[in-house]
């Protein structure tokens, strides 16, 4: 299969405007990203074959290897002999979670297309349930967790980030809504179309608009190994989605800036009043102290919110490829 061309804003439009006749496409892609998951891969492999022999769909499975450092890529190769039906995209390095689905995405052909996680945590058995919202014609069906099996302190911060990323996103990013879905293909094509590098896949995916409805299920627990998202990995996702999404943060230095301003001016005026009526000079050297440092803080913090968005305009700038691929299945 040949590469895809070069997007730019000239061809953007050409692009949007040819869709490639679906003859002889598999009727579901799912979507798998794998950071060393070895323990899993098996599982998962006879697992999901067994959900979708159920579903009785013409299907791919498309994993994408983001870079694994275990028996991984091996146990894929293997898998890859063995079943027609699957196709591996290696990554050269570790380039992250929502850019493996990205590439994922951009390799599969079905009409229909999952994206789950390699671990179990989305159970294939429920499958069915999202396939049947499609055929009833929604364009994007996305879980929705009822139930977190992952400690409090976890669940509190992922509650605590949809909740404010809700109120502060210029989309509307549904609550509690994960990667875990079935998207159309013609959402799939317009997602793989975006040409932004920084790729924070839930919510592009409910940037797109079209018809969209949540399906809840029930999260289960890793079935093998430790989740491969660090604390690090995390917070710069939690990050991505803010600031791609959000001016907020830039709003909030500025009302800063100009309510420390107002209260500084109250507080020369009143040592000028107080200088002017009773004469006494200003004599708080602590109070200075502290009032420098409080607003280097401030400045420091704001120079760093502005660094936020110039280094993502930087990255985007740059136009380097999103990722890149040692090898990939042919078909
Ligand atoms: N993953 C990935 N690249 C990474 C980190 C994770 O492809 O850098 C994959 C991982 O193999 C899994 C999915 O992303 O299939 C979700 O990762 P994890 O289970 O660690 O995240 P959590 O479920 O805790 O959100
Ligand atoms: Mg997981």
């Amino acid at each position: 299969e040949g590469e895809r061309p070069v997007l730019t804003p000239a061809n953007f439009a050409a692009m949007m405007g040819q869709a490639e006749p679906s003859n002889g496409r598999p009727e579901l892609s799912v979507i798998i990203p794998v950071f060393n998951e070895a323990e899993n891969l098996p599982t998962l492999h006879g697992r999901l074959t067994r959900a979708l022999v159920n579903l009785g769909m013409e299907y791919e499975i498309v994993l994408v290897d983001d870079g694994s450092q275990d028996e991984s890529p091996e146990i894929l190769r293997r898998m890859e002999a063995e079943d027609q039906r699957i196709v591996i995209v290696e990554f050269a390095r570790n380039f992250g979670h929502q850019v493996a689905i990205s590439a994922g995405l951009e390799h599969s052909r079905g009409r229909a297309v999952c994206i789950m996680d390699a671990d179990l945590q989305d159970p294939p058995e429920v499958l069915h349930l999202f396939l049947a919202k499609w055929r009833e014609g929604w364009d994007v069906v996305y879980a929705v967790r009822t139930e977190r099996k992952e400690w409090w302190g976890k669940r509190l911060a992922y509650a605590a980030f949809y909740r404010l990323l809700q109120r502060v996103a210029n989309i509307e990013i549904p609550l509690d809504a994960g990667d875990f879905c079935v998207m159309d293909r013609k959402v799939v094509d317009m997602l793989v179309r975006m040409p932004e590098r920084n790729r924070f896949v839930r919510g592009i995916r409910s940037w797109v608009g079209f018809k969209q409805i949540g399906v809840p299920y029930e999260r289960q627990a890793r079935h093998a190994g430790v989740p491969k998202y660090t604390f690090s990995k995390l917070i710069y996702l939690a990050l991505d989605g803010l600031v791609s999404f959000s001016h907020m943060p830039l709003r909030v230095i500025t009302v800063l800036g100009f309510t420390v301003s107002f209260l500084s001016f109250l507080v020369a005026l009143f040592y000028v009043i107080k200088k002017l009526t009773i004469g006494v000079g200003v004599a708080g050297f602590t109070t200075l102290v502290v009032s420098i440092f409080f607003l280097a803080g401030i400045q420091l913090m704001t120079i760093g919110v502005i660094g936020e968005y110039i280094g993502r305009i930087s990255d985007e700038v740059k136009h380097r490829p999103l990722y890149v691929a040692r090898r990939v299945t042919r078909r």
